[in-house]
């Protein structure tokens, strides 16, 4: 009845029109589908998504993975019980091999990994959240919303990538989520009135993208919308920098300016002072390690400093990170690292040595709603979804309301690991 029966795969498109792949696990019980998402600004040891080089969709299909999906994956994992994901899970980076999984392709490997949890859930008749986490603490995340794209995401020369709002003082997620989407939509209207409306055009992650380019602007203007709806206690303020973006040779071009790493980490220590922000992520380039070491050192007491295209959620690199005391807390991001399975390890070994998690989407997503139930499989506390707008993002906001209202007085709400 737990069998595997059949593994069927798809080119789909993803949220900026780009393919990616989507595959169904079929069991006797149950059907379990799950897509994979992609990033813009990837860090350099990221697990590698296979694509075909081709002419079509300028080199970005997926028909190669999915052929390995179908010829390689399928006929060792048809018959297997679905509920063995670590097994099942093993056998497909058995099979790969590589150290970047470049041979079947992260993206083959993840979308059967999920997609077999998903149809294990159904077969025991489980939510996700339940199958793969731990009934006795149910935490809801905090839903950290990128409300101004910046970087690699948008159009516009802000350098830092992402502002965050973080209504960490909300009673529950529902309430949280809507302080964020008032904030959001208060902020839309702020920068209509100053920027003209060009300024509420969306980026990548469905945060405005308006025609800014000092970063104290953007900080100044979500405080204005905050403290405007009488938000100033419950919401926060938290920033994606992907540093790595900026950084050559040694130096960042920031702001217009070559600063060095001591020289950003004075920046961070002026914004923390005088905005309410709670948390960095990628403050610095994933290959300053000494940068970071420092930041961590000074900064680190003060504020979550989040790891991203540094520990690209491999275990290996952050268990590196945790014995440098690097970072504070990490980002997990399943197709960074190409398997269920280690995403979970790597969960486990940051929560087990104090660092906390939160669990993120990808610039590049479908209306697959996985990480919403991750996030509270783990009770990590905190997620990132983009902003509180476009189908891709909203899903899995909506789909942790769904939860909520499922759990009624049974979970909690919040941080646990920044006070
Ligand atoms: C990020 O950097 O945290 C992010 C979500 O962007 P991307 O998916 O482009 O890496
Ligand atoms: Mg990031």
């Amino acid at each position: 009845m737990y069998e595997i029966t059949s593994i069927d795969a798809l080119e789909v498109l993803d949220s900026r029109g780009n393919p990616t792949i989507q595959v169904a696990v079929t069991t006797p019980v149950s059907v379990g589908k799950a897509s994979v998402p992609s990033g813009a600004s990837t860090g350099k040891r990221e697990a590698l998504e296979l694509r075909d080089k081709d002419d079509r969709y300028r080199g970005k299909g997926v028909l190669s993975a999915i052929e390995n999906i179908e010829d390689r994956i399928s006929p060792m994992i048809i018959g297997l019980d679905v509920r063995d994901q670590g097994l099942i899970d093993k056998k497909m980076i058995d099979l790969d091999g590589t150290e970047d999984k470049s041979s079947l392709g992260a993206n083959s490997i993840l979308a059967v990994s999920l997609a077999v949890s998903k149809a294990a859930a159904v077969a025991v008749d489980l939510p996700l959240y339940a199958y793969l986490g731990r009934p006795n603490d149910v935490r809801l995340p905090v839903p950290f919303m990128n409300v101004i794209n910046g970087g690699e995401h948008a159009g516009n020369d802000l350098d830092i990538q992402e502002h965050m709002i973080a209504p960490v003082g909300a009673k529950n997620f529902s309430e949280a989520l809507r302080m964020g989407v008032e904030v959001y939509h208060t902020l839309g209207s702020l920068l209509k009135k100053r920027y003209g409306p060009v300024a509420t055009n969306v980026g990548d992650e469905g945060g405005y993208d308006p025609p800014i380019d000092d970063p104290i602007e953007a900080f100044e203007i979500i405080v204005e919308a905050i403290d405007q709806l009488g938000y100033t206690e419950e919401v926060k303020i938290a920033v994606d920098t992907a540093a790595s973006e900026f950084y050559n040779d040694g130096s960042y071009l920031f702001g217009g300016k070559e600063l060095d790493s001591s020289h950003m980490v004075d920046f961070y220590e002026m914004l923390i002072d005088e905005y309410p922000i709670i948390s960095l992520e990628d403050p610095l380039a994933e290959d300053d390690w000494p940068g970071f070491k420092e930041l961590t050192t000074r900064l680190g007491d003060d504020v979550q400093i989040v790891g991203d295209d540094i520990f690209v959620s491999n275990p290996k690199i952050i268990e590196k990170g945790i014995q440098e005391g690097v970072c504070n807390s990490v980002l997990l991001k399943v197709n960074q690292i190409g398997s269920l399975s280690e995403a979970l390890d790597a969960a486990s070994l940051a929560m087990n040595n104090g660092y906390g998690i939160m669990v993120s989407h990808r610039s590049g997503e479908t209306t697959d709603d996985f990480i919403a139930d991750l996030s509270v499989a783990l009770s990590c506390g905190q997620i990132k979804s983009g902003a509180p707008c476009r189908g891709e993002r909203t899903v899995k906001y909506n789909r942790l309301l769904e939860i909520e209202n499922e759990l009624t007085h049974s979970s909690t709400y919040g941080l646990n690991n920044i006070t």
